[in-house]
């Protein structure tokens, strides 16, 4: 609690508020730690020094700045020579990305909680604008990281899909779109983001099919009937970021980056791509 006060406190004192929120959720060893420090080091917000209390145990909040040759969902079609561009230089767009622990249970209680708390706030300045869910691409192939992985995506997605649903007509709620950032491409045994999409699918299909049957024999035990929801609703078609898209209205994309390696020679050129579907939603 006392720490996000004094972040608030800190930017309302020193810099014009941010008002983009992101929240930043995954397994823990992904690289999620990282990719906040990389953001911090491109900003060169040196005030900002939020992770020198940073532990594994605690959610952080970082303000950084878009890179002013991405281009914003509001300002689309930017180009080189736009006078925006000279604006966006002098003036950076700032957002603020938390970081959330990915420990087994922790991740539960603090990722879900975070995005639920960020998820509920009215207040158009604070609103979470999108999710990263970032995953380690070189650990998929191993069957256990694969489950734990999907499992966790399946449960934010989920916990999205029933906050979509909850939104009554009259104040309808603002899609938070989410970001699969498929990290660690630079290693050889990563794989590629169209196998990394697959595998979650699969995976997150094989996920509700458990969970559908676990609820009939739920049911058949108690006698109760349990409403308890099934992402992507259509529980005859297989499990797609298409199909959540088409039944919910929540928009996945799964994008190939790298924190770390060479692709990071250009400085923070691995990351490019995850800026720029950041800007989108600006
Ligand atoms: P977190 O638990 O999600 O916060 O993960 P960390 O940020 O602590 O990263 C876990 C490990 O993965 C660290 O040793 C990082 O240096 C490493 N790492 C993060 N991103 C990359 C990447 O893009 N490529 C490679 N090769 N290693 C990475």
């Amino acid at each position: 609690g006392v720490p996000i006060a004094l972040h608030i406190f800190f930017f309302q004192a020193v810099a014009s508020p941010p008002s983009s929120n992101f929240l930043l959720l995954g397994p823990s060893g992904a690289g999620k730690t990282a990719f906040t420090t990389l953001l911090e080091a491109k900003s060169s917000l040196a005030p900002t020094k939020s992770h020198s209390t940073h532990t594994s145990q605690q959610s952080t909040l970082v303000t950084v700045t878009l890179p002013p040759t991405v281009p914003t969902g509001s300002n689309r079609y930017r180009s080189d020579n736009d006078p925006s561009l000279t604006e966006a230089m002098r003036n950076p767009i700032k957002y603020r990305v938390r970081d959330t622990p990915g420990h087994g249970k922790l991740r539960v209680s603090q990722g879900i909680s975070e995005l639920q708390t960020m998820s509920q706030s009215k207040d158009i300045k604070t609103r979470l604008r999108g999710v990263v869910f970032m995953v380690d691409t070189a650990a998929l192939v191993d069957e256990a990281t694969l489950r734990d992985t999907a499992t966790y995506l399946h449960d934010v997605l989920l916990f999205l899909q029933k906050r979509a649903k909850n939104g009554s007509s009259s104040k309808r709620t603002t899609d938070i779109p989410v970001l699969v950032a498929a990290n660690k491409q630079d290693l050889f045994t990563a794989l590629p983001p169209g196998a990394v999409r697959e595998k979650l699918e699969a995976e997150i299909d094989r996920i509700r099919k458990s969970k559908t049957k676990g609820l009939l024999d739920a049911s058949a035990d108690t006698g109760l009937e349990d409403e308890e929801e099934i992402l992507g609703n259509d529980e005859q078609e297989t499990f797609s970021f298409k199909l959540l898209e088409h039944e919910v209205g929540i928009k996945v994309d799964v994008v190939g980056g790298a924190v770390k390696g060479d692709l990071q020679e250009e400085f923070g050129s691995g990351v490019r791509r995850w800026e720029e579907w950041v800007g989108m939603c600006l």
